[in-house]
């Protein structure tokens, strides 16, 4: 692997650089596209830096200079770098355009379904809690500031449900206790970051645990809302975020799917998995990928052909992983 801090060294005073993450950006997306954005205007202030990503929940409003975020990706630019952070090029979006024009391409990421990178330079560890981990291993600590180490802190809080996932190391822990040393109201960011729901996500979440479905001897869950149902509630798509962790958390449950409609005979698939399912390898049969334990992907067909689909491959899994115990 490239040496990290190498990485920053491809870029130029006098380049234009664009910083993009994936399409429905989460904490993580948003944290450390954000922290590297701010980094690169503090440390490169004579380059042109813009920072691509769809419109972020309202609750990131708290990370310094969010409204900088371009989401129109119409004018035709060809950056002179474009750095593609939490994700490989195929789920920038819109935005996957300037990476592909760019002259020179960085990818930053955690994703096991991303291995091999699809930068000309590469910097990917799925070992890492965080794509916001590996963007603060980049930096320089004396260069660091309370705004960068915010929008980063945040961004570990998310993927790793404020440290409590199995991708939280003795090095993340380090690495945040490093953040909150620039001084940030931390509780106040893990509770309206992270815990707090909105009244129409408190009921759509109900509604989802109220329907869900044990299935497959109680080792796999499944609950699924429809456009109809998002409609009633008025929720969008970003207040599904949170409802596959509550499912994965039932008693005696190796996995969850929760999944949302997006269209006719369309879903958005989130998995979750306990330990014995690699989930990813489940979503990338599908298209899809992620990690270990938190992967998703879109499925076409109706719902029950999509479940019974899943459940094929993550019975499997199941029954090979007991199969070896024995
Ligand atoms: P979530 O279920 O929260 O949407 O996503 C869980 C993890 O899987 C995240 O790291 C996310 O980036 C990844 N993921 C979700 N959907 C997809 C997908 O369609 N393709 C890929 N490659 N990754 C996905
Ligand atoms: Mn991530």
């Amino acid at each position: 692997m490239k040496n990290m801090k190498k990485i920053l060294e491809e870029l130029d005073s006098r380049d234009r650089i664009a910083i993009s993450g994936h399409i429905r950006p989460d904490g993580d997306c948003v944290g450390s596209c954000m922290g590297l954005y701010l980094y690169l205007k503090k440390t490169l202030p004579t380059a042109q830096v813009d920072v691509y990503l769809e419109k972020p929940a309202p609750v990131f409003s708290c990370i310094d200079r969010l409204e900088e975020i371009k989401t129109d990706c119409s004018a035709e630019i060809v950056y002179d770098v474009c750095i593609a952070v939490d994700t490989a090029a195929d789920r920038l979006g819109d935005a996957e355009k300037y990476f592909r024009a760019a002259k020179k391409t960085i990818n930053i990421d955690h994703h096991v379904s991303n291995m091999q990178g699809c930068g000309m330079v590469n910097y990917v560890n799925p070992a890492a809690s965080s794509a916001s981990e590996l963007v603060y291993e980049l930096m320089e600590e004396e260069l660091m500031d309370a705004s960068i180490a915010k929008a980063l802190y945040i961004g570990i809080i998310h993927d790793t449900g404020v440290f409590q996932y199995s991708n939280t190391t003795p090095h993340t822990l380090t690495i945040a206790a490093k953040l909150i040393g620039y001084g940030m109201d931390f509780p106040k960011l893990i509770n309206e970051t992270f815990y707090e729901k909105t009244y129409v996500q408190n009921h759509v979440l109900g509604r989802a645990l109220l329907e869900s479905i044990l299935f497959m001897d109680g080792r796999c869950i499944v609950s699924v809302i429809d456009k109809k149902t998002m409609e009633f509630y008025n929720a969008e798509p970003k207040d599904m975020d949170g409802i596959v962790s509550q499912l994965r958390i039932t008693k005696g449950v190796e996995c969850a799917i929760f999944m949302y409609q997006t269209g006719q005979q369309e879903y958005k698939v989130s998995l979750r998995s306990n330990g014995k399912v690699d989930v990813a390898e489940v979503a990338a049969y599908f298209g899809g990928g992620g990690h270990v334990r938190a992967a998703g992907c879109t499925m076409r067909g109706t719902y029950h052909d999509c479940i019974n689909n899943l459940s094929l491959h993550i019975e499997k899994q199941l029954d090979s992983y007991e199969e070896e115990v024995k």
